[in-house]
């Protein structure tokens, strides 16, 4: 029998500022159950698009990206911050509310031509997803969809990934 997901979400006010409520994931992550049943439903989506490799965004994107390659027999490649990749990278950056941040992939994380599907927990403002995205199309990956658990409707991300096909567990 299914569970319901979103019991497993914690809704926290003013964190990490005051008028932000952030949605913690770690009641999910904790329980096998909600755990298995949201990364099957990420497999289901991945194995009709016929997915070579995954790539997700630091940090949680890997707790959400890892056993989904795993189940299928696929590879997953970090997309990591700043000064964590030891060879030779491709960047992206973004934007954030104040300044703007960067996200590096290893040159050879992705085969030109490879299928490769996008995960990360949480789609808010779509900066982070948009970024991993270009890191994967300056490699030539072919990105056939993103994935996630949440996502944010009132920050209008899934604008910015218009041209792809999402799936998000939950909305809020
Ligand atoms: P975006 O770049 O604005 O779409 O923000 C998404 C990124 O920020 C994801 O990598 C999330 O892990 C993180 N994030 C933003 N808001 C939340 C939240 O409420 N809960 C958990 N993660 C969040």
């Amino acid at each position: 029998m299914a569970v319901d997901l979103t019991k497993y979400v914690a809704s926290i006010p003013d964190f990490p500022e005051k008028g932000i409520i952030f949605r913690d994931l770690s009641p999910l992550m904790a329980d096998g159950t909600a755990y298995k049943q949201a990364t099957d439903q990420i497999v289901q989506f991945a194995r009709d698009k016929n997915v070579e490799m995954i790539v997700g965004p630091e940090a949680r994107g890997f707790i959400v990206g890892c056993p989904v390659a795993y189940e299928l027999g696929v590879g997953f490649s970090p997309a990591r911050k700043k000064g964590k990749l030891p060879r030779e990278t491709v960047k992206a950056s973004y934007q954030l509310e104040y300044g703007t941040a960067e996200l590096y992939l290893h040159r050879d994380a992705v085969k030109p031509g490879q299928r490769v599907l996008v995960a990360d927990d949480l789609l808010a403002t779509g900066g982070t997803i948009s970024a991993t995205i270009d890191l994967v199309k300056q490699l030539g990956g072919v990105v056939v969809g993103c994935a996630f658990i949440i996502e944010l409707d009132a920050l209008k991300g899934r604008d910015r990934i218009k041209d792809y096909d999402v799936l998000s567990l939950m909305h809020y």
